[in-house]
């Protein structure tokens, strides 16, 4: 947000509009001029370079550090949510079958409290007392 008055700052850059300021970033530099920041980079896993530019004409009042520089590639940015995209069907389909799991025990305690035999599929169920009284015996 620019002041609504001229500060000393706005004076120092209208007599230095060229100047360039540059300071080290956690995997890279960056470089400020022309009211762009300039972030030039290697990627954390694979070393390529990496570049983004912001402009930051618009912060000339206040906080300025305005988010991280990106640490990795594209490609090893898009490798990197795959990988957790695939982590998280893997977690999904763990918790269905528990789901599973959990239902089948419940109904088989459903029916072990009516003396039935429990289910399972493509196993044929032993005829007891009670099956016979509830199904007769076929
Ligand atoms: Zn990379």
């Amino acid at each position: 947000m620019r002041k609504p008055y001229a500060t000393r700052a706005d004076q120092w850059r209208r007599e230095h509009p060229n100047a360039l300021r540059q300071w080290p970033a956690k995997y890279g530099t960056v470089s400020q001029f022309w009211g762009f920041r300039v972030y030039c980079g290697r990627c954390k896993d694979c070393g390529s370079p990496v570049t983004t530019r912001r402009n930051v004409s618009a912060h000339n009042w206040g906080e300025t550090r305005i988010g991280r520089w990106p640490a990795l590639c594209a490609e090893c940015r898009e490798a990197k949510r795959r990988h957790y995209r695939e982590l998280d069907s893997d977690r999904a389909r763990k918790r269905m079958a528990e789901r599973r799991r959990w239902d089948r025990y419940v109904r088989d305690g459903d029916r072990a409290e009516h003396g039935l035999p429990s289910v399972r599929q493509g196993v044929k169920a032993e005829v007891n007392d009670a099956y016979v009284k509830r199904f007769g015996n076929k």
